[in-house]
């Protein structure tokens, strides 16, 4: 085992499932390897499967308290205990963090003192920070010194979504290993296996959740299906210029608490868009199968006959600049109507 992991592929793909499956084996007590690997019941694998061992330390970003707030610890704690108790009833229940929610200094040292006691028990300590793109500045730093002198006994393990936001001291110092999303038959197997849906909505679930068994399970929990026709909607009244239509979803997707809310209703935009263009380069015999959404009244195909592949990848750039402009802070109703006009501008 190398001393500090770094898994890297998109959420709800099987990282945090995979990091807390090695801290599973690398503390099992049960003297056979085979039966460690099939799924043991030893006190010990119980423990790790609950997040409660000793030998398990999961860091997960916390929000940003005032340094003055007496109740910042427990504050903190019930956060870290809400998302575990979330995690242990399913490993890909979708974590929603606050936009604040960073990895603070106070956890990386409360770690690192931790880590400096001698082991008095067998196994091996498991570090598992998740996601790593929330631990920054100076907490960094002070990780960085721990990924520089590892403790013994001593297993890092990061998950982050890329690299890109990650320092590049840390990123050099991990051995990174890259995770697939899963497939459309993965996903739509687990659905099955799991909750005996219709074979319909199976396919619908797994195709809108891009690889990803918590998008999948948010999809399964929200309203999707609603979701699609109002995005829609929302594409329709952007290229009529129906202003008052307009306002009407932008109020209903603005949500300036938790800005993920707002990227979730928008991104069904793009499977319409994702669609046509499939639409136009595989054509309508290919396209079908790899349709991700029911095809209303022909919709996609008429997107695809009626527009170009440039006023197609225009629309997908102004989303994804919409997206981004999301999690940059802006102004969300003034950022979504900005979308509508450069929809209407390019597809009218
Ligand atoms: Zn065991």
């Amino acid at each position: 085992m190398a001393h500090a992991y770094l898994f890297i592929g998109p959420e709800g793909c099987g990282k945090l499932a995979m990091a807390l499956e090695i801290a599973r084996i690398l503390n099992c007590t049960e003297a056979s390897a085979i039966k460690s690997l099939q799924g043991c019941d030893c006190k010990s694998c119980d423990g790790i499967r609950r997040w409660q061992h000793p030998n398990l330390y999961p860091v997960f970003p916390l929000p940003r308290l005032d340094k003055l707030d007496k109740n910042k610890v427990p504050v903190a704690q019930s956060v870290l205990q809400d998302i575990i108790a979330r995690k242990t009833e399913d490993i890909y229940t979708p974590l929603i963090l606050a936009d604040t929610g960073r990895i603070l200094l106070d956890q990386i040292r409360d770690l690192r003192s931790k880590l400096s006691l001698t082991m008095d028990r067998p196994g091996v300590r498991v570090i598992i920070m998740h996601p790593a793109e929330r631990l920054r500045d100076e907490p960094a730093n002070a990780f960085l010194k721990l990924l520089e002198e590892p403790p013994d006994k001593c297993c890092l393990i990061l998950t982050a979504e890329s690299t890109r936001d990650l320092l590049p001291t840390i990123v050099s110092r991990c051995q990174a290993i890259k995770f697939a999303p899963l497939t459309r038959e993965e996903i739509k197997e687990e659905i099955d296996n799991r909750w005996h849906k219709p074979a319909e909505i199976a396919e619908t679930v797994a195709c809108l959740s891009g690889g990803s068994f918590s998008q999948a399970i948010s999809i399964l929990q929200g309203d999707a299906l609603d979701q699609l026709s109002e995005s829609l909607e929302f594409l329709r009244a952007a290229v009529m210029g129906n202003a008052e239509k307009i306002a009407e979803i932008v109020d209903s997707w603005s949500n300036r608490v938790e800005r993920m809310k707002t990227k979730e209703k928008m991104s069904y935009t793009f499977f319409w868009i994702k669609d046509a263009m499939i639409w136009k380069a595989f054509g309508e015999e290919s396209a079908s199968e790899h349709l991700s959404v029911s095809n209303q009244d022909n919709v996609i195909e008429k997107m695809a006959v009626r527009y170009s592949d440039k006023q197609l990848s225009s629309i997908w750039q102004a989303l994804e600049e919409t997206r981004r402009a999301i999690d940059d802070n802006c102004i969300i109703p003034l950022a979504l109507t900005t979308l509508a006009l450069k929809i209407n501008r390019t597809l009218k």
